[in-house]
């Protein structure tokens, strides 16, 4: 008993200090949680977007309860938890949807899971005797990434761990009286990365395919590529509409930044293109990496989009789009 104890300990603080992604779990490092306060912002319709430390969360509000789109690190559950309450009026969270793997997008899912009460009738509630949590719904990667753990990373709890998964295309959830997509985009900021799109609502939840505060991360040992990212993008303003003059219609929520529309992510998939297209020339040239970083291949977007410290660098982003277009090893 003891042995369990400790270890599951262990792996609670694991998730606190280390490396649902090593790299993400930086971006965590130096934040006083108690300091962040979380504030709420209604995107449109039924859809809210809240912001604490970590992820954009999306919150779809109705008569049937509350669904979820990402869960932020941990420490945030409570002040998130409280502020959802607030908005729905006290509504039980029915599902839990994760657009990926990393801590800063499901570090609260265990928390959220306890406090949701998912619909149930029939043998399930009787087994379960009223209360079975929030379900977690999420593409069949996430689920892998969190159990094929990588060298020196911790088993996030069990209870983060995503109920209902899916392998193919998309998913689809009928709920608060909306259809509400799950798409899945292949190898493109992870393996297993999807949109969630609110059909009447009209908002798209982009997890980091679209992050709209700089280049985006590319998450190459949990699958992610360039291309699947522009694919992403693409995909993004396929499903987008404008409403006049290329202003509004359907709103974007970013994995991390400002509310957005379809002319925001159409600079910013023109922009992904552009360095895209540039580096793919340099690499069938032959270029070495060096070569390639001393080009500057995003130096018209660096005063925008760059970084030059912190987890994600401009100088980490153009190694991942070489290694990901078949740069030299
Ligand atoms: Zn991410």
């Amino acid at each position: 008993m003891t042995r369990l104890r400790t270890r599951a300990g262990l792996a609670a603080g694991a998730v606190l200090t280390g490396v649902l992604g090593a790299v993400v779990g930086l971006a965590q490092q130096g934040i006083d949680f108690d300091r962040v306060t979380v504030r709420s912002f209604k995107v449109q319709d039924n859809v809210f977007m809240l912001v604490g430390a970590g992820s954009n969360v999306t919150v779809q509000i109705g008569d049937d309860g509350v669904l979820v789109v990402d869960t932020q690190f941990a420490p945030m559950a409570d002040k998130l938890l409280a502020e959802i309450a607030r908005l729905s009026g006290g509504k039980p969270i029915r599902y839990v949807v994760n657009t990926h793997v990393h801590g800063d997008h499901t570090g609260g899912n265990a928390r959220f899971r306890e406090a949701g009460n998912a619909i149930v009738a029939g043998n399930v509630a009787f087994e379960i005797g009223g209360n079975a949590g929030a379900l977690i719904l999420a593409h069949e990667n996430v689920q892998h990434r969190m159990v094929a753990l990588q060298p020196g990373e911790a088993a996030p709890p069990a209870g983060s761990l995503p109920t209902d998964t899916f392998f193919d295309a998309s998913d689809e959830v009928y709920f608060n009286g909306e259809a509400i997509e799950l798409l899945h985009q292949p190898a493109a900021h992870t393996d297993g990365d999807i949109l969630v799109h609110f059909r009447r609502s009209d908002v798209v939840s982009t997890g980091d395919i679209y992050n709209n505060t700089g280049y985006p991360f590319i998450d190459i040992a949990r699958g992610g590529t360039i291309n699947g990212i522009v694919d992403g993008l693409n995909r993004i303003v396929q499903i987008t509409v404008p409403r006049d003059k290329q202003e509004g219609g359907t709103m974007v929520i970013p994995g991390h930044g400002r509310i957005a529309d379809e002319a925001d992510v159409v600079e910013y998939r023109d922009m992904i293109t552009i360095i895209r297209d540039r580096i793919q020339d340099m690499v069938d040239k032959g270029l070495s990496l060096d070569a390639v970083k001393a080009a500057r291949p995003t130096s018209d977007y660096d005063g925008r989009y760059g970084a030059t410290s912190g987890f994600w660098t401009t100088d980490m982003f153009v190694e991942a789009v070489y290694r990901t277009l078949g740069g030299r090893p």
